[in-house]
């Protein structure tokens, strides 16, 4: 335990903030999270309409090991506090003429394949082969921090080299075990978890697809929001403060140093250190004083490549749908969609989305009978030249049309009670994402690791960023690592034990 009460500051309450509030709390910290919604989650948030509950982003629970290790170490046991269930399968994947159900029993999911595609399931023992070994030394680089330029020459950055497949894109490494373009699509569409094509995203992040099929996706009862939920309660039960409806308005400064944060309505709360979860693009726009910032100034920002958004539906529907939980379906041509959305050329008609029917696994989310249906389309960014106030309305009945024609469901409109849109304006203006690029930073090479934004701030000192934005990197369980390294370099630099062994430079 800290011996004097160190003073921190964590601004915005998403899962970076919380897992590193609830860690530095349990840590003996003084804790204060300060959080401008009335609710805790951020994008992870519960959004309730009516009598549904939905969660607003995150809905695929990867690398749940992380997630309880993140709890261990605030003193939680995960598994106590929250209801988890694995998915098998995991998610359908809907082509125009086929679909091919994602399971981690991997002869299963052989058979599968050998059913659409005969002769290409040899691809399957190839790709989990080759993508665990480049998952177990990938590992380790993304848990450790860079703080330092001397982080760089580790034993395992340099073991991991071999396995950057540099040069190659995650559909061209997928490809390279199947032979068939639908096949590598089914492996390697997650590349939109990250925000990216698949045809642009590094190679090494083939082993998305690996990390499913071996650890697993989670559904969490009540939806993933809950994990937000009790973490703050955790952080609560370990002495933080969580200030909710509180908006910081700017980073106070001595020189380089924060010292503090000063409020909308002028109140300052000074501390130690600052912990930073605000969406990294909007913090470095608005929070910093101009003037300040050199590496991530406005227009040094406006050059970084950010990831694509997304247009969202909500929707409440008084019937109980014959869905699985997750469902991808895959525009009819593919590849135009994904140009369509990375190369902003604007909102394409034939478009992919995900639905999310949560309802078949978990009847906490709506009243008997009835569904609490997420539509998930991915967009361009603001940076695509979409006119959303003029666009909207048809592109939500293009997606509930297509919807209903792909899944043969009728016409569901006269089904729908409640119902809520969000498009990348709503993202930026509501949300404070920068250019409503929903995953952040893109993660391209250039962007990763040492030339990712460091957990220890590069520049300002004493104050440490976690989220989606900065290091390692933009789904939950990196979030959740971002804000684990964060609170060790905290503890390490105020002479604070810890035994969590992911600060090895
Ligand atoms: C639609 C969508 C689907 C996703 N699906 C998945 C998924 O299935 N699986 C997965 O692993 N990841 C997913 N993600 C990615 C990622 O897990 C989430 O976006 C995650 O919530 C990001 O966490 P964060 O800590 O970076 O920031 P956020 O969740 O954005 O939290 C930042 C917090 O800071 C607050 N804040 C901002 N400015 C201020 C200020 N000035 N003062 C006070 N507070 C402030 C915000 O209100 C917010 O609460 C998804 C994201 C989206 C948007």
């Amino acid at each position: 335990m800290a011996q004097a009460k160190r003073r921190i500051v964590v601004v915005g309450a998403g899962p970076g903030g919380l897992t590193a509030a609830m860690i530095l709390a349990h840590r003996g910290f003084a804790v204060t999270v300060v959080e401008r919604k009335s609710r805790v989650g951020g994008r992870n948030a519960r959004l309730d309409l009516g009598p549904y509950k939905f969660d607003t982003g995150p809905t695929f629970l990867m690398m749940k090991q992380i997630l309880d290790q993140c709890f261990a170490e605030a003193g939680a046991d995960s598994g106590q506090l929250l209801e988890f269930t694995r998915l098998d399968p995991m998610y359908r994947l809907q082509f125009a003429k086929f679909a091919l159900h994602a399971t981690q029993d991997i002869e299963r999911l052989k058979s599968e394949v050998a059913c659409h595609f005969p002769g290409r399931e040899a691809g399957v023992g190839r790709f989990m082969n080759y993508e665990k070994r480049r998952f177990e030394h990938m590992l380790p680089c993304l848990q450790k921090h860079y703080s330092t330029l001397g982080s760089l020459f580790s034993r395992n950055l340099l073991a991991v080299l071999p396995y950057l497949s540099l040069g190659r894109k995650v559909f061209d490494v997928l490809k390279g075990y199947f032979g068939e373009d639908e096949l590598a699509i089914s492996f390697s569409f997650q590349s939109k978890y990250l925000g990216m094509s698949p045809w642009e995203c590094p190679g090494y992040f083939a082993m998305l697809a690996y990390i499913e099929y071996a650890f697993g996706v989670y559904h969490v009862t009540g939806g993933l929001s809950e994990i937000s939920e009790k973490m703050a309660e955790q952080a609560v039960r370990n002495g933080a403060e969580i200030r909710l409806d509180t908006e910081v308005e700017q980073i106070l400064l001595q020189g380089r140093r924060a010292v503090g944060v000063r409020l909308l309505g002028g109140e300052e709360i000074k501390c130690d250190d600052i912990v930073l979860n605000a969406d990294f693009g909007d913090a470095m726009s608005r929070l910093i004083p101009p003037g300040v910032l050199r590496k991530y100034r406005p227009e040094k920002l406006a050059k970084k490549r950010f990831s694509c958004s997304t247009f969202m539906l909500y929707l409440g529907i008084d019937k109980e749908l014959d869905l699985p939980h997750h469902t991808i379906y895959f525009a009819d041509d593919y590849r135009r969609n994904v140009e369509d959305i990375f190369s902003h050329r604007g909102l394409s008609r034939d478009t992919s989305f995900y639905v999310r029917n949560a309802t078949a696994t978990d009847r906490s989310l709506a009243p008997a009978g009835h569904s609490a249906v997420y539509i998930l389309v991915p967009v361009g960014n603001l940076r695509s030249p979409v006119d959303w106030a003029g666009e909207t309305a048809g592109f939500r009945d293009l997606v509930v049309r297509r919807w209903c024609e792909k899944a043969g469901l009728g016409d569901l409109e006269p089904h729908i009670r409640e119902e809520k849109i969000l498009t990348p304006e709503d993202w930026r203006d509501d949300y404070r994402v920068y250019c409503g690029a929903t995953f952040n930073l893109a993660h391209t090479t250039r962007q990763m690791v040492y030339l990712r934004p460091r957990n220890r701030f590069e520049e300002l000192r004493r104050c440490y960023l976690v989220g989606g934005g900065t290091h390692p990197g933009s789904g939950l369980p990196t979030i959740y690592e971002s804000g684990r390294i964060a609170a060790n370099l905290l503890s390490r630099f105020h002479g604070v034990p810890f035994t969590s062994g992911n600060l090895n430079c």
